[in-house]
């Protein structure tokens, strides 16, 4: 994809995320891996208002490009590039359901075997840290270890992909199970699937041939 389609493709994103109601105002981000660095959303502005050439390149070598300035959380994009060669793309959130979770500071536990979306038998947590600093970010990439999600207490939600359309899968998964997760607390302590039974999801979402975020799993 050139550069250009490329743009396109994320403000297509950016508005899908406004649209399913996972963006509270300015709050989320998204980026995709280009040229020795990413595409990433500037700071500040909301879904609707920003356009194409809006977007900013930022080099791993900390070269910018664009009249604007990235997004505050552009560490732990670019610590997720730097640390994950397989993942081409980063959204983060503060989408109700998981942010609701992640100020409770818990985990999303395997309660549901769609939990195996996010590469594993749980959505871990990382610990509180200030928004838009190294110490988050490093953080998220223990978080994110073997994974393609993870909660920030009392902030949000990461996912990441090798693509924006399994990022986005991933991420608009998490917010939903997420809320079935707190709905079922509400009443008492869901059961939990073990190891091998999630081993299993995980080993027949990869026997679909398209990798877990293709399987709609039943
Ligand atoms: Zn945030």
């Amino acid at each position: 994809m050139d550069e250009a389609a490329l743009r396109e493709v994320m403000i297509a994103a950016l508005v899908e995320i406004d649209a399913r109601g996972l963006n509270r105002g300015s709050s989320g981000n998204l980026s995709h891996r280009f040229d020795e660095g990413m595409l990433i959303t500037p700071t500040g502005m909301g879904a609707g208002e920003i356009a194409a050439d809006d977007l900013v390149w930022l080099g791993f070598d900390g070269s910018v490009r664009g009249r604007l300035k990235p997004s505050s959380e552009w560490h732990f994009h670019a610590a997720l590039y730097r640390a994950r060669p397989e993942l081409n793309a980063v959204v983060h959130t503060h989408a109700s359901h998981a942010t609701a979770l992640a100020c409770l500071r818990r985990e999303l536990p395997a309660f549901h075997y769609m939990v195996a979306i996010a590469g594993g038998d749980n959505v871990r947590c990382a610990p509180y840290r200030l928004f838009g600093t190294q110490a988050l970010s490093d953080e998220v990439v223990r978080a994110m270890h073997e994974r393609r999600a993870c909660l920030l207490a009392t902030h949000g939600a990461v996912s990441a992909g090798a693509t924006l359309r399994e990022a986005m899968k991933v991420m608009i998964e998490l917010d939903s199970l997420c809320q079935s997760y707190l709905a079922a607390l509400a009443v008492g302590e869901p059961a939990i699937l073990d190891a091998a039974e999630m081993a299993e999801v995980i080993a027949k979402f990869r026997g679909y041939g398209q990798g877990p975020v293709a399987a709609d799993g039943g």
